[in-house]
C-alpha cells in the first residue's frame, strides 16, 4: 500500500479503450477503477427505464433523488440495487447518454458521487471530465485519443464479443455524435486538461498503451507496478 493517495485521471473521446486500459492500470498497481461512463449510462437506464424522455432535462432529473449506483470490484454496476452491467452498453442507452450528461444537475449528483469514492484511495478513473473537474489534483493526467475509424472497429469487435448487435455504420455514428455533444456541452465538457499527457494509441496494442501509462505514473510519482 502506498502511503501517499494517489490519483490517475484518463480521459478522452469515445471508444478510445479508455476503461480497458484504466481497469488493466489499476490491476497492475493494486488501485481501485472507477469507471464515470458506466454510471452517466446507469443514471440515463433509470431514466428510460421510468419511461421518461432522456432529452428533456425537467423529466430526467426526477430520477435522482434518492437513486444509488454501486461500482463493484468484479465490474458489475448496480442501480438502485439492480443489475445493469449488459443494459447500459446497448444502443438503446449509448445513443442517449450524452443527452443526460450534458444536464448540469446529474453531473453535479455524480461528481459527488466520484469525488466521494476516490476521496481516501488510490484510483484509476475514467472519462471526460477527469483531468478537468472531477480530480483536478491527480498527480497524472492523460488523454487517450485514437481516430475514429479504429475507435469504431474496436467498439464493433467489443459489442460482437458481448452478443450486442450492431453495424460499424452505427458504431462511427454513435461515436461521433457523442463526441460532439460531450465536448460542446457548456459544463465540463470533454477537453484535455491542460497539464495532461496526450496518447495516440491508434497504432498501439492495448498492453503497449498500459505499460506508456504505466511509465508516465512513474515518472510522475515515482510509483511502480
Ligand atoms: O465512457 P463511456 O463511453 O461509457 O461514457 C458514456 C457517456 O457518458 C459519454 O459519451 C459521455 O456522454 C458521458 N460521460 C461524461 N463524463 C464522464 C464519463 C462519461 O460526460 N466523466
Amino acid at each position: 500500500m502506498n502511503e501517499k493517495v494517489i490519483s490517475i485521471a484518463i480521459d478522452g473521446p469515445a471508444a478510445a479503450g479508455k476503461s480497458t486500459v484504466a481497469k488493466l492500470v489499476a490491476k497492475a498497481l493494486n488501485y481501485t477503477y472507477i469507471d464515470t461512463g458506466a454510471m452517466y449510462r446507469a443514471v440515463t437506464y433509470a431514466v428510460i427505464k421510468a419511461g421518461l424522455n432522456p432529452e428533456n432535462e425537467e423529466e430526467s432529473v426526477t430520477v435522482l433523488p434518492g437513486m444509488t449506483i454501486d461500482l463493484l470490484e468484479d465490474g458489475t454496476v448496480l442501480c438502485n440495487g439492480e443489475d445493469v452491467s449488459k443494459v447500459i452498453r446497448t444502443p438503446m442507452v449509448s445513443s442517449k447518454v450524452s443527452y443526460i450528461a450534458a444536464m448540469k444537475p446529474v453531473r453535479l449528483a455524480l461528481v459527488d458521487m466520484q469525488r466521494a469514492m476516490s476521496n481516501s484511495k488510490c484510483v484509476v478513473m475514467d472519462g471526460r471530465d477527469i483531468g478537468t473537474y472531477v480530480l483536478p489534483s491527480a498527480q497524472v493526467k492523460i488523454f487517450q485519443i485514437a481516430s475514429v475509424e479504429c475507435r469504431a472497429k474496436r467498439r464493433y469487435d467489443e459489442n460482437l464479443s458481448k452478443g450486442i448487435p450492431t453495424t460499424m455504420e452505427d458504431v462511427i455514428e454513435d461515436v461521433k455524435k457523442r463526441d460532439y455533444i460531450d465536448s460542446h456541452r457548456a459544463f465540463a465538457p470533454l477537453k484535455p486538461a491542460e497539464d495532461s499527457v496526450q496518447l495516440d494509441t491508434s497504432e498501439l496494442n492495448i498492453q503497449e498503451v498500459v505499460d506508456a501509462i504505466l511509465a508516465i505514473v512513474k515518472e510522475k510519482t515515482g510509483v511502480e507496478a
